[in-house]
């Protein structure tokens, strides 16, 4: 993808140095500071509806920053919603695909020409750093451009199969379902759902989006966005408000055709019993992860290091892709050990705003709660390398901060080895050979993303043969958290991390919100 004005491209891994950019960012975040404070309406039919309800959305690095006050939509919203969104599905399902890819790239556009307010609001709303905060908003216009090409490439998914006498003539249509609900994590509040409603939109479905109760805001705005873009009333509409006011009544709603979803697995599995349990629906699942890397005997160590700490404490572990697990060659294990703590003890905790800020707040209290949990377990059952402290005195006493955090000495089937926590912290032990640590690996109830460190193509090889995750890598610099980008990479889940076997930012992905028709005609 290139870029679009000749500025230099921003992903999550290749953020440049540059002041030109820096100094966007930080007028867009005086800018975006002007929002602050206002009350806001749901999007439905085209049309800003209040809400008597409402809650608080505040800053993760300072929760006396209040960002605004956002509709508690329930289940009369969603029922408004989800009849908006079907009265608009003929009309939108009909208009040539041509028609739609028109107005979504518009809305690529609108998205790219935001994109330092869209991440500003972003290091306000959920504590991404600047570079983090870019990638996400310049991700989100490359997701629609890519699935806007997809859909073009196919040709809107028509195809002539083979006829079996000369007067017949049989078409292979794909169709969409019809109304779409869009639910999405906080972690990546716009690319992700910008990704996931441009997969459903440009097949000709209609949309009811419900963003993360963390991240409102981002939610709205693309909301906002697409509207601006020209899609017309009900095509795309957005309900804030809770899981269970907005969440369930969305699931349970009879005229919800398809269900794309990314956030946990606890969630995301719940969700899909509820949904299907009338019959099969569609219902696109992507779901954590619990994700190692491998350091063998031949690795780098210096490259081992910088990929696995920006893996597991980029944005404080809070990536379905972060490196959560490490497996390391018994005979470079201290080495290694003593570098990634001396790393984490380098890296740069503060407002996620300022330039130096690696590492900003969690999202919320209950986060840091569960870090404070695993870290007191650590301590018990094994040994804390570095880290493992919340920090609570000036500057960081009204945020939710806490330090990069290596365990080590647990037992292999440790709760720590197991569950998903989503904070930096980064359990590593050693082990007896590649075998060995690809056994351990794969002991994992997820399978997203798993790397390699090693200078010996005969292991990587083996690593990607044997290896049960959907996004693998040898020897990156930026880890794994890194790894997707829209034509680039795709980013799909096995095993308990996603059931669609088509991942996003990959090729396959729109097909997947069409069904097919076969049309037979004899002339
Ligand atoms: P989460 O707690 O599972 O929530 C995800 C979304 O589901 C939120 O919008 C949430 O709403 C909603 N939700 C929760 N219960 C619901 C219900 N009963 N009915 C309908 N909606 C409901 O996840 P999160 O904490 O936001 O995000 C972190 C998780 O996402 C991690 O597990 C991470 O690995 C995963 N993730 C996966 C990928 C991937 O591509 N595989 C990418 C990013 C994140 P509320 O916010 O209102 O609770």
């Amino acid at each position: 993808m290139k870029p679009q004005d000749g500025a230099p491209k921003v992903t999550y891994s290749t953020f440049a140095d540059n002041e030109d950019l820096h100094r966007s960012f930080e007028a867009a975040a005086q800018q975006v500071r002007h929002w602050f404070g206002a009350t806001h309406p749901l999007l439905i039919g085209g049309r800003e509806v209040d809400c008597a309800d409402k809650f608080e959305d505040t800053n993760p690095a300072d929760i006396r920053q209040q960002l605004g006050r956002f509709g508690r939509g329930g289940p009369q919203a969603v029922e408004a919603a989800v009849g908006a969104a079907a009265a608009a599905f003929p009309a939108w399902s009909r208009l040539d695909y041509r028609a739609r890819i028109e107005l979504l790239r518009r809305g690529a556009e609108k998205i790219s020409e935001r994109r330092f307010e869209l991440a500003a609001l972003m290091s306000y709303e959920v504590g991404k750093n600047r570079a983090e905060a870019l990638g996400d908003a310049e991700e989100s216009a490359d997701l629609l451009r890519y699935y806007c090409n997809q859909m073009a490439e196919a040709q809107g998914f028509t195809r002539t199969l083979d006829r079996l006498s000369a007067n017949e003539e049989t078409l292979s249509v794909l169709r969409p379902y019809g109304v779409w609900g869009v639910i999405a994590p906080f972690n990546f509040p716009l690319a992700l759902s910008a990704g996931m409603s441009a997969g459903a939109l440009v097949a000709g479905n209609t949309v009811v989006f419900k963003p993360a109760s963390d991240a409102p805001f981002t939610g709205l705005m693309l909301g906002r966005i697409l509207q601006q873009a020209g899609l017309a009333d009900g095509v795309f509409n957005v309900v804030t408000g809770s899981a269970a006011e907005v969440g369930d009544p969305l699931i349970d709603h009879p005229k919800l055709a398809g269900l794309v979803f990314t956030g946990s697995f606890e969630v995301g599995t719940a969700l899909q019993r509820r949904f299907t349990a009338g019959g099969p629906k569609p219902c696109i699942l992507e779901m954590g992860g619990k994700n190692a890397a491998i350091v063998t005997a031949q690795a780098d160590l210096e490259r081992a290091v910088e990929g696995i700490a920006r893996s597991a404490f980029g944005y404080g572990g809070q990536k379905c892709s972060a490196c959560s697990r490490a497996f390391v060659a018994r005979e470079r294990y201290d080495e290694f050990v003593e570098r990634l703590a001396q790393y984490a003890r380098s890296l740069s905790i503060g407002d996620p705003l300022e330039r130096a800020t690696f590492l900003g707040p969690l999202i919320h209290r209950a986060a840091v709660d569960k870090y404070r949990a695993a870290v007191d377990q650590a301590r018990r059952d094994g040994r804390i390398v570095v880290g493992g402290e919340v920090l609570d005195s000036e500057p960081f006493r009204h945020g939710h901060f806490v330090t990069p955090t290596v365990v080590d000495q647990l037992a292999a089937d440790h709760r720590l080895f197991q569950e998903e926590l989503f904070v930096p912290l980064l359990c590593v032990a050693p082990v007896a050979d590649l075998n060995q640590a690809i056994e351990r690996t794969n002991r994992s109830a997820y399978g997203l993303t798993a790397g390699v460190y090693s200078q010996d193509e005969r292991e990587v090889r083996e690593f990607f043969d044997r290896v049960e995750a959907g996004v693998t890598y040898a020897n990156r610099r930026s880890g794994a958290t890194t790894g997707a980008w829209p034509g680039v990479n795709s980013f799909c889940g096995w095993k308990g991390s996603g059931n669609s076997g088509k991942g996003a930012c990959g090729p396959h992905y729109v097909a997947q919100f069409l069904r097919e028709q076969s049309r037979t005609w004899m002339h």
